[in-house]
């Protein structure tokens, strides 16, 4: 079982690094399923996924552990590290996705009470009981150990959408439910991507020989829709411009710091913080709340994070579930937040942190203005705009 601490998260990179390189490149799109002990410890993808959504360990770390190791040969790796960043900051320019998401999915939970047909589909799909072989076997697979190899996300969202033909955003809403590392920049336009409004006109189709050959066989598919018509959406997203960086934080502040940002690689500040606020609300992700173990792991992320905190500053801590927490904690210090990604967190949080310095990470501020169309720019501009922080992608 994944464990939430920074511990877990080093221990982890160190198992792994020596396949960040050409096992990862050659053998990354096969699908074992769940080793077992550790339904993550997988031969070849890393698994460091709600460890990375947590940042109890930096996306820094990992891309500089596979490049020592690895050089040029870790580009695989190194690019799906960076395709991370990349989602995060094309959402945080274009945060209307998320609010038309948040809509549909809302409009498609009403429609479930509407339309007896349209319940009946959704609770076989969520059931795990639709007849389609591997659908059902990750759907067990993600309720029981709360994580899917990319691939089998990829081949169920497909399915969801073009086979089933589920509303995206109901697929969407129970990933978040149950993944680990439910994230809203990743998921949400993931699955746009699979249904073709990311990549305009250019859907994921989920092919029965495909499935078969990169899960050695274990499935056999029937009945998928592999001709598939890419969805559409009228809305445009404008592209909004990414906020100017704050400035440095005051005497006595209270250093908020929330369950995206597990302080892996603290930051500079001018003043120690006077209390440091973990803000943890991760059933607030989807409007049936989480399961247990990714409430778990988050809430163990913070605490985690907040224990760390004490070593650094030597300050107390507290941690916040609301609003209300979060104001009585501070007890009317200046407040310091690392910065709220567009999402679940920043919906419960920004208007209590309206007033809020911002604490910004250095990776994202170099990565996200890349983050502007497709993820090429990303690829191609993100060396020279990760050499400042030591990072050497060649
Ligand atoms: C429909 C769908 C939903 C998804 N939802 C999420 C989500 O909620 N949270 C999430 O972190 N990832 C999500 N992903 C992306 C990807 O599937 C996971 O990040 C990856 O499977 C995690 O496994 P790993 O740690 O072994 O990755 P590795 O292959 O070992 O890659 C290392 C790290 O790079 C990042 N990464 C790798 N691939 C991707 C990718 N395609 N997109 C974004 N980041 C990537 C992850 O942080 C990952 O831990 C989703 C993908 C799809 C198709």
């Amino acid at each position: 079982m994944a464990e939430p601490t920074r511990a877990a998260a080093l221990a982890r990179i160190a198992a792994f690094a020596p396949a960040m390189g050409e096992l990862y490149a050659d053998r990354r799109n096969h699908d074992h399923g769940p080793a077992a002990g550790d339904a993550l410890a997988r031969p070849n993808v890393s698994g460091l996924s709600p460890w990375l959504r947590h940042r109890l360990v930096h996306e820094r770390e990992v891309i500089a552990a596979a490049t020592a190791d690895h050089g040029g040969a870790a580009e695989k790796f190194v690019q799906e590290v960076l395709w991370r960043g990349y989602f995060r900051g094309w959402l945080e320019q274009r945060p209307s996705v998320w609010r038309a998401y948040v809509e549909g999915r809302d409009a498609a939970l009403d429609r479930l009470n509407a339309n007896a047909g349209l319940r009946r589909a959704y609770d076989a799909a969520v059931a795990g009981r639709t007849g389609i072989d591997c659908f059902d076997a990750w759907i067990a697979e993600l309720t029981t150990h709360n994580w899917l190899h990319n691939h089998a996300r990829m081949w169920l969202a497909s399915i969801w959408i073009f086979t089933l033909r589920l509303p995206w955003e109901l697929g969407a809403d129970l990933f978040m439910r149950h993944l680990l590392d439910g994230d809203a920049a990743s998921n949400t336009l993931s699955w746009r991507w699979v249904a073709g409004l990311h990549t305009r006109g250019k859907a994921y189709a989920a092919r029965a020989e495909n499935i078969r050959r990169y899960t050695g066989g274990r499935f056999d598919p029937r009945g998928l829709v592999e001709d598939v018509e890419p969805l559409d959406e009228a809305a445009e997203h404008p592209l909004v411009a990414l906020p100017a960086p704050g400035g440095a934080v005051m005497p006595g502040h209270a250093l908020v710091v929330h369950d995206g940002e597990g302080l892996a690689l603290p930051p500079a500040l001018a003043h120690p913080p006077a209390i440091v606020i973990g803000l943890c609300a991760p059933d607030r992700r989807s409007p049936a709340g989480v399961a247990p173990a990714v409430a778990g792991f988050a809430r163990g992320a913070v605490a985690d994070m907040l224990a760390r905190a004490e070593g650094l500053w030597g300050c107390p801590t507290a941690i916040a579930a609301t609003p209300d927490e979060l104001h009585a904690a501070a007890a009317g210090r200046p407040l310091a937040a690392f910065r709220l990604p567009t999402g679940p967190e920043g919906d419960v949080w920004a208007a209590a942190l309206a007033g809020a310095l911002s604490v910004d990470d250095p990776y994202d501020r170099a990565l996200w203005p890349l983050a502007t169309a497709g993820f090429f720019k990303v690829k191609q501009k993100a060396p020279r705009a990760l050499a400042p922080l030591g990072l050497a992608l060649g």
